[in-house]
């Protein structure tokens, strides 16, 4: 195979993350149906506007079976992010979280990706039509390296050109469709650079977060990480994050972060479903720190790989075991007796 030049490769990553071809059955409105026949039609209203809301969720390979992390945090944010647009709910939360079990009993993919949307699908043009009915579609598919393979020993990031919108404008801690053309555009940017991922700032010029990541910083042995006011979203694994940093004796300050504190960190990383905790080497060719994870950055990681793995008691409440679906034992074809 002919050698590829670090563009290339990023770029070959990049249109190789999610193989959402891969997933057998969807759960759409309560059936699971083959992933062929998961349609919706082209004049739905999330379609054309992007008003949908949706979680992006990990199940891990546990020794007591497969487990969502941290399941019940995250159907409580779709929920949210589902009344911040005013869709109104055709399922309960125990409703979604019964689908999303379901989905990934039936897809037997470990470790997966999960993705559960709500959405209207059926015609109903004009932005303000609120009339079509609010769908919940689900998918597991294999997981992946988000970042790429340095996203263990330390990715790249370019600080994007492009900002986040104020949340005066679009509120970012709701996960909803319409935020990712703002991701979609830094991210393809940073790709085309080189960069594994692109750390947005806010409209003030702080720091943000990355295109599906929030970010952190380790200074003086301190770990700093931005706090709503810079128009982020509050990940589940962030959340995760500060308590794992804070159990090891960790101080975590949440505040306004300069370009500059980010460019002179000792160690900066990501944090996020699909690129769990992802060091980062370089921003915009400074190198951070000594352009490996640093002691902090590794002590969490240790933490959080093995948590995700069932192999942290303490954390074991954030693993939420999947029945592994039984399958039916072919019996023994019996012979006709000869006679
Ligand atoms: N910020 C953005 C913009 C994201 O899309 C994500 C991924 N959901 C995150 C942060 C991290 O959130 P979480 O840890 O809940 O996946």
């Amino acid at each position: 195979m002919p050698q590829l030049s670090g563009v290339e490769r990023v770029r070959r990553e990049i249109r190789t993350q999610m193989m959402a071809t891969d997933a057998k059955k969807i759960w759409m409105d309560g059936k699971l149906v083959d992933s062929a026949d998961a349609k919706v039609h082209v004049l739905g209203h999330t379609l054309h506007y992007g008003v949908g809301v949706f979680e992006g969720i990990r199940c891990y390979r546990t020794n007591r079976g497969p487990a969502i992390f941290r399941l019940e945090e995250h159907v409580k944010r779709l929920v949210a992010s589902a009344r911040i647009y005013r869709m109104p709910l055709p399922y309960s939360e125990a409703e979604i979280i019964r689908a999303i079990e379901e989905t990934q009993a039936a897809n037997d993919i470990v470790p997966s990706y999960i993705r559960p949307i709500l959405y209207r699908g059926e015609p109903a043009l004009g932005v303000k039509n609120q009339k079509g009915r609010v769908s919940l579609a689900v998918a597991a598919i294999p997981a992946k390296k988000y970042l790429g393979e340095n996203s263990e020993s330390g990715v790249r990031a370019k600080i994007s050109p492009f900002r986040k919108p104020h949340s005066d404008a679009i509120p970012s801690v709701a996960k909803a469709d319409g935020n990712y053309t703002n991701s979609y555009l830094a991210g393809i940017d940073a790709a085309e650079d080189g960069y594994e991922e692109a750390i947005l700032l806010d409209q003030n010029g702080y720091v943000a977060e990355g295109t599906g990541e929030n970010i952190f910083l380790v200074r003086n042995g301190t770990v700093y990480t931005p706090g709503p006011e810079s128009d982020i979203l509050l990940g589940v694994t962030r959340a995760s994050v500060i308590e794992i940093a804070r159990d090891l004796g960790y101080t975590v300050i949440e505040k306004l972060l300069s370009v500059s504190e980010l460019l002179t960190a000792e160690e900066a990383f990501f944090s996020g479903t699909y690129a769990e905790i992802a060091p980062i080497r370089e921003v915009s060719h400074y190198v951070i720190g000594n352009g490996k994870p640093g002691r902090v950055t590794r002590d969490i990681m240790d933490v959080f790989y093995k948590l995700i793995r069932g192999e942290e008691p303490k954390y074991a409440r954030w693993l939420h075991l999947v029945a592994p679906v039984v399958k039916a034992v072919p019996r023994p074809v019996r012979r006709a007796a000869s006679t």
